[in-house]
């Protein structure tokens, strides 16, 4: 054989996840040619805040929330969003947007210089509260994700949405377990730049 095909990664087709639950959001856009994807952000969400186990954020992400059933909704009446994944509370995994896509997930943002991150990152939402802790079995879920997105992307660093909007942003909190995701997975502090510069 002269030519070697690409590695061929069965749980992946066109960006799309296996493993996870597709729910596709129309929330989404074009990356800039030949975009290098090395950035993982990871987010909190609840709706409403502290809340779990609804199809809100689905119906969020795809466009479909009752603004007027909550309160706390009208605070986000209009606003078109999206990320890439979100881990449920179960540890449930589901996928809104193409990884070749640009989901809406970090808005102003700037990781190491680097502005605009939606154009080169994933984002993972982990559903939670900022400052509550995360469960178990959603941290096994991300492990396994952040793995198989490692696979097929040189994913360089894994941060928070807290670290690259600072000041504008504080999810995940402060009850997200850095230390012990880097002990999941093994990679070298270095991937988890969790300093805002
Ligand atoms: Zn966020």
């Amino acid at each position: 054989m002269a030519v070697s095909e690409p590695p061929r990664n069965v749980l992946w087709h066109e960006g799309w996840y296996r493993l996870a639950r597709a729910v596709p959001s129309p929330n989404h856009g074009l990356r800039p040619p030949g975009q290098v994807i090395d950035l993982v952000i990871l987010h909190s969400i609840s709706l409403p805040p502290g809340r779990y186990g609804g199809d809100e954020i689905e119906r969020f992400f795809t466009n479909t929330l009752d603004w007027a059933a909550h309160p706390y909704f009208e605070t986000l009446r209009g606003l078109e969003v999206s990320a890439h994944f979100v881990v449920q509370r179960d540890g449930g995994l589901l996928q809104f947007v193409s990884c070749e896509r640009r989901a809406w997930h970090a808005g102003r943002s700037s990781f190491q210089g680097r502005d605009n991150c939606n154009d080169f990152s994933i984002g993972i939402e982990l559903e939670g509260l900022e400052g509550e802790a995360f469960a178990p079995i959603q941290y096994r879920t991300l492990v396994t994700l952040l793995r198989d997105l490692r696979a097929i992307y040189p994913v360089a660093h894994v941060t928070g949405h807290e670290h690259v909007a600072p000041g504008r942003k504080s999810d995940p909190g402060p009850a997200f377990d850095w230390a012990g995701l880097q002990a999941a997975l093994g990679w070298p502090a270095v991937c988890f730049a969790l300093s805002p510069t």
